[in-house]
């Protein structure tokens, strides 16, 4: 099987030793004071014993290896105590006359030269540690970067062929990098694209350094297609990297989001100019009728054009709204209040027609503290909902109560019900269950509003609902 090109070196023993050696750096201070110690009693005793022809004439033999160990696994400290230990022992046991301590003549000059040496090793020692660690920290911060990043990585030669993959590559394609490594370039890719995707590529072969970007189309390991943007750089003749450089990330939920906007814009446009069509139209009557003040007509034209206005100011606001919301600007000014009192009071435009029944039922003292007229937005949302969505449903219940230590307050319905496979969308930014209804117009926006408003106030929002069997929209508020 293919290996992957390593990236970030780390397998050699000379690594692990290092990586071991800055640990053992924080370590306990009995191990890095007792490191020289022991180091430097074991070498004098090998030295004494099996060294010894050896020791008369390079009585710091062993010793400074000890220091150099010890500053690259203990630090400076533990350093210069070896140094110290090592200077009396080579004195003690290998410097004429042996067995006592003799600081004058040539005894002095061999310490003085090995006080030197030892020095000169702890720096350079030191210098190699930290340049090594400087190194060490910025692979591991590149490593972090390339290999949990949410971007994929891929390495081409000029063959065509992978020679890298980043792990990351799994989140996006759910194929593993090993998997990834040993596919045929762009197999994954939309056949529908393959032929633009080629010649981009074929151009971009004979451009050293140029970059590309394009978005195109993957097929995921579960089948599904998801959108990637592909930024790819040739590399090839930079002889560090010798490769195509290809950097690609997830874009399907800016995709999705996209498509969403430019259907909404549709919808929104269809929205708007229905209400101004037949307030134009309205217009252009009463306008015929200006001589005739008297004419029955007028009335009923006023008062169409009234409910058009209300309509367009409905639209308008609800554009307003959800723009306040994405913007983040959803302020609240929170009022103690009776939940009842608001249920009874929020729906005169519905007792007016008196085509429906709003019942409401429940707690009729629980308090909350919260905005009363964003509240109230959300629950004439629910009933407006009710009766465009369940027009059969002559009764609507609204209800209230304290659930685990929350307000719960519901509007329920008997009318159609929602589809079980579209309840997990229906708070979502855009979204009608039921894309071509001309009978029940709407920008999918009410729901959406809704619950940033709940959300807002700390509170869950939700809705139980089977086909058939009629809907109950709920939210909670905290008491
Ligand atoms: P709009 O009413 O403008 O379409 P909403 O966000 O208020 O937007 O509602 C989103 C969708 O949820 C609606 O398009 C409708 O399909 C569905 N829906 C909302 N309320 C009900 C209800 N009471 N019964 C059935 N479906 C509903």
């Amino acid at each position: 099987m293919r290996r992957s090109r390593p990236l970030f070196t780390e397998t050699s023993a000379i690594h692990r030793f290092l990586i071991w050696s800055e640990q053992r750096k924080n370590g306990p201070v009995y191990f890095r004071y007792g490191l020289p110690v022991v180091l430097v009693v074991i070498a004098t005793i090998l030295k004494v014993y099996f060294l010894g022809p050896l020791n008369a004439n390079s009585p710091f033999l062993l010793y400074f290896a000890i220091v150099c160990l010890c500053t690259i696994t203990a630090g400076i400290g533990p350093a210069i105590v070896a140094i110290v230990m090592s200077a009396a022992a080579a004195d003690y046991f290998f410097i004429l006359p042996k067995g006592e301590f003799t600081f004058t003549g040539l005894a002095f000059y061999k310490i003085a030269v090995f006080l030197g040496e030892s020095i000169f090793i702890i720096l350079l020692s030191s210098a190699i540690m930290s340049a090594y660690r400087r190194v060490n920290h910025v692979q591991t911060l590149f490593r972090a970067m390339i290999e949990k990043g949410s971007e994929g990585i891929v390495l081409t030669n000029r063959e065509g062929k992978r020679v890298y993959v980043s792990p990351s590559v799994e989140r996006i394609i759910g194929y593993t990098a090993e998997e990834f490594l040993v596919m045929e370039p762009w197999v994954l890719a939309d056949p529908d694209e393959l032929s633009d995707i080629r010649a981009r590529m074929d151009d971009l072969l004979g451009h050293a350094g140029k970059n590309i970007s394009f978005i195109h189309r993957m097929r995921h390991k579960e089948g599904r297609w998801i959108w990637v943007e592909n930024s790819i750089t040739n590399l090839l003749d930079d002889e560090s990297v010798c490769a195509m450089v290809s950097n690609f990330y997830n874009v399907t939920e800016r995709i999705i989001l996209e498509q969403k906007k430019d259907d909404f814009i549709g919808i929104a446009s269809h929205e708007l100019k229905t209400p101004i069509t037949t307030l134009k139209a309205s217009i252009q009557l009463m306008e015929r009728m200006k001589t005739d003040p008297s004419n029955d007509m007028l009335p009923k034209l006023i008062d169409r054009s009234k409910r058009n206005i209300d309509k367009l100011t409905e639209l308008v606001d609800e554009l307003l709204n959800a723009s306040q919301i994405g913007q983040g600007h959803l302020q609240l000014t929170k009022t103690p209040f009776v939940v009842a009192d608001l249920l009874t009071e929020c729906c005169h435009h519905i007792h007016a027609a008196d085509k429906h029944n709003l019942i409401v039922e429940g707690d009729n003292e629980l308090q909350v503290c919260a905005d009363r007229g964003r509240i109230d937005q959300v629950v004439v949302n629910f009933v407006n909902n009710a009766i465009k969505y369940a027009p059969q449903s002559k009764d609507i219940h609204l209800s209230v109560g304290q659930v685990n230590g929350e307000a719960k307050i519901s509007v329920k319905d008997n009318g159609p019900g929602v589809d079980p496979e579209k309840l997990p969308y229906i708070f979502d930014r855009y979204y009608r269950a039921e894309i071509n209804s001309y009978n029940n117009p709407g920008l999918g926006l009410g729901l959406y509003i809704s619950s940033e408003i709940v959300k807002k106030h700390g509170g869950q929002i939700g809705v139980d609902s089977k086909p058939g069997e009629g809907s109950t929209f709920w939210f909670t508020l905290p008491v």
